[in-house]
C-alpha cells in the first residue's frame, strides 16, 4: 500500500519532506481540508500531488487541480508523466478530439490528477462529469492553486474563482486544499470566507526568503540608476525589470539592449507568438533580462533569476513580494531592487481615485499603498517590515540595504509632535477629524478656504511648522502612520486620528527618525553640519 513517504521516495525521488509538507500531506490524505500559505519555491505542488496519488491508489478516484495558469499546467502534467503518474489537463489549448479523450478517461476515473482552469470547472458539461464521479465516490480531492485569485483584495483577482464555492456546496465531503504564496491578513480572511474554508486547518509557513537582498532607492535618474545596478552587480545575469506601462517596457528594453545587455520586452500588447518566444528564450538561454509589465511572471519557474528590479512602484506589498519572490528560487544570493519616487505615489493614488471601484475598495487600496510606502521609507530592517506585514515577527536580517548601510536620518521628533498636537487640537475644537492636507495647512500657517471656514487659524499650532515643506511633513506623517502613532480612518474620508502610541511621541519619549534623502529640511541639515 502506498504511503506519503513511499510516494515521496519512489515517485518523486526525494529523501525528505520539506518544512510543513509532511503535516499538510498527512492531513489532506486523511481527508481534511487545508489552507496552505507557503512562499514561492516552498514546495506547494507536492502538498496536493502526493495526497492525490495515495488517495487514488486507495480507490478514491480523481483529484481535480484548479490552476489559472496554462503554462504551469503543462509543466506540471509533463513532470508528472515523467514520474510515471497519470495526469491530464483540460484547457483551451486542447482540440476537440483531445478534450473528449481526456473527458472519457476522467469519467472512468482513470487519471490520478486532472488540471483544469477555473472557468472550465464551472461549465455544465464539466459539472456533469464531476457529478458522475461524485455519485461513485470517485472524487478524491480538490486542490485550488493560487487561491488568492479569489479575493478582490489580492493583487490578482479573477472573478472565475468566485464560482468555486460550487465545489463545497455540490460536492460536500470531498477534501479541499487551497494554496497561495501571497496573502496578507485581509486577503487570507477573504479566501477563507469566499471558499468557505472556515473549518480548514491553516498551515502558514515563514514567508522569509533569506537569500534575497532587499534594496529600495529613491528615484533620481531611474534609467541610469538601473543601468548602473545591472552593469556593476549583475553583468551577464538573468533578471526581470518590472515597469508600469507598455511604453516604458519598450523604452527600457531598448536602452538596456543599447548598452549590450541581453534585454527583451514582454507585455500584453505584444503578439502572443512574440511573448511566447521571449518567454522561451528567458527560460532556456542564460543571462536574459526580461523587461516586463506585471503580465509576466506568474508560473514562471526559473531557478537562477539573480535580480528583480522595479523601476516603478508596485501597487502594494503583496504584489511587490510576489514579484521579488521570483528571484533566487535556487537559494543562491539574489537582489530585489526598487526605485521609487513621489511621482509613483501620486500616480498610484490617482489610479485608485479614478478607478470605477466603490469607496470601501478604494480605501483598502489606499491603505495597502501606504503600507508599501512605509516599507520604502523605512529606516530599519526591510525584512522585519516585510514579514511584519504578513503577520510574522523577526529580527533585523543583516541582508538588506538598511541593515548593511544604515541610512542617514534626521530627527523629526519636533515636527512629529507639532503634527500630533495639531491633529489633537482640530479634533478638540471642531469635534470631527480632518485629513492630512488640512492638518498640514494649519501647521504650515496656510489660511486655506477650509482653514478659514472652520476657524482653524485660531489653533495654537497654526503656523508653528512654517519651516517645514509639505513634502517634509508628508514624510513625517507617513512615518507616523507606518509606526502606528497616527491612524488613518478609512471609513471617514482618510481622516487622521491619534492612537495609544501617539502619547509617547507627543511627550517626546519616542524619537521620530526620517530618512535623510526623503525629507531633511535645510536648517536641520545646517544645524547638524555646524
Ligand atoms: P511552489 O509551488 O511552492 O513555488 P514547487 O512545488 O514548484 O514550489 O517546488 C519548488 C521546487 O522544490 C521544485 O523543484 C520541487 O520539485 C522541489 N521540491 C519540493 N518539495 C521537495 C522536497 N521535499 N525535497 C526536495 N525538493 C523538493
Ligand atoms: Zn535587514
Amino acid at each position: 500500500m502506498s504511503t506519503p513517504q513511499s510516494i515521496l521516495h519512489e515517485v518523486f525521488g526525494y529523501g525528505q519532506f520539506r518544512g510543513p509538507q509532511q503535516a499538510i500531506i498527512e492531513h489532506v490524505t486523511g481527508g481534511g481540508d487545508a489552507l496552505v500559505l507557503m512562499p514561492t519555491g516552498g514546495g506547494k505542488s507536492l502538498c496536493y500531488q502526493i495526497p492525490a496519488i495515495v488517495r487514488h491508489d486507495a480507490g478514491h478516484g480523481v483529484a481535480i487541480v484548479v490552476s489559472p495558469l496554462i503554462a504551469l499546467m503543462h509543466d506540471q502534467v509533463g513532470a508528472l508523466h515523467e514520474a510515471g503518474v497519470d495526469a491530464a489537463f483540460l484547457n483551451s489549448t486542447l482540440d476537440w478530439q483531445a478534450a473528449l479523450d481526456v473527458e472519457r478517461r476522467l469519467a472512468r476515473a482513470e487519471v490520478t490528477l486532472l488540471y483544469a482552469a477555473p472557468e472550465r470547472l464551472t461549465t455544465p458539461r464539466f459539472l456533469e462529469l464531476l457529478d458522475g464521479l461524485h455519485a461513485q465516490e470517485r472524487l478524491s480531492l480538490f486542490a485550488i492553486d493560487e487561491a488568492h485569485c479569489v479575493s478582490q483584495w489580492g493583487h490578482d483577482f479573477r472573478p472565475e474563482y468566485r464560482a468555486l464555492t460550487v465545489l463545497h456546496e455540490r460536492y460536500a465531503g470531498v477534501p479541499r486544499i487551497a494554496l497561495t504564496a501571497t496573502a496578507d491578513a485581509l486577503t487570507r480572511a477573504d479566501i477563507v470566507e469566499r471558499l468557505q474554508l472556515q473549518q480548514a486547518r491553516q498551515f502558514v509557513s515563514s514567508f522569509d526568503r533569506p537569500n534575497i537582498r532587499y534594496r529600495l532607492v529613491e528615484k533620481k535618474d531611474p534609467t541610469q540608476q538601473l543601468l548602473r545596478f545591472i552593469e556593476s552587480e549583475h553583468e551577464g545575469d538573468a533578471g526581470v525589470v518590472y515597469c508600469q506601462s507598455r511604453k516604458r517596457v519598450e523604452e527600457i528594453a531598448q536602452t538596456l539592449a543599447g548598452h549590450g545587455i541581453n534585454a527583451l520586452p514582454y507585455h500584453a500588447g505584444l503578439d502572443a507568438a512574440v511573448r511566447q518566444a521571449h518567454q522561451d528564450r528567458f527560460l532556456r538561454e542564460e543571462g536574459i533580462v526580461m523587461v516586463a509589465t506585471i503580465a509576466f511572471g506568474m508560473g514562471i519557474d526559473k531557478p537562477d533569476v539573480r535580480f528583480v528590479a522595479h523601476l516603478d512602484m508596485p501597487k502594494n506589498i503583496e504584489g511587490y513580494y510576489q514579484e521579488t519572490g521570483r528571484a533566487g528560487r535556487d537559494g543562491q544570493p539574489a537582489d530585489a531592487w526598487m526605485a521609487y519616487g513621489l511621482a509613483d505615489v501620486v500616480n498610484q493614488r490617482r489610479m485608485i481615485d479614478e478607478s470605477p471601484a466603490g469607496e470601501e475598495f478604494k480605501q483598502v487600496m489606499r491603505g495597502k499603498l501606504d503600507a508599501l510606502l512605509a516599507l520604502a521609507e523605512a529606516t530599519d530592517c526591510r525584512r522585519v517590515r516585510l514579514l511584519g506585514y504578513f503577520g510574522e515577527e523577526s529580527r533585523p536580517c543583516g541582508n538588506c540595504d538598511n541593515c548593511l548601510h544604515p541610512p542617514a536620518v534626521w530627527d523629526a521628533t519636533d515636527a512629529a509632535r507639532k503634527l500630533l498636537s495639531t491633529i489633537y487640537r482640530v479634533q478638540q475644537m471642531s469635534g470631527i477629524s480632518f485629513g492630512a492636507g488640512h492638518v498640514m495647512d494649519i501647521l504650515r500657517g496656510k489660511a486655506s478656504d477650509k482653514v478659514k471656514q472652520f476657524g482653524h487659524e485660531a489653533i495654537s499650532t497654526f503656523g508653528l511648522g512654517a519651516e517645514y515643506s509639505e513634502a517634509q511633513l508628508r514624510g513625517v506623517l507617513r512615518q507616523l502612520i507606518a509606526t502606528g502613532a497616527v491612524a488613518v480612518d478609512a471609513a471617514a474620508y482618510n481622516t487622521l486620528k491619534l492612537t495609544d502610541l501617539s502619547r509617547a511621541v507627543l511627550r517626546g519619549e519616542e524619537p521620530v527618525r526620517i530618512r535623510e534623502s526623503v525629507a531633511a529640511p535645510a536648517q536641520h541639515r545646517a544645524k547638524r553640519e555646524r
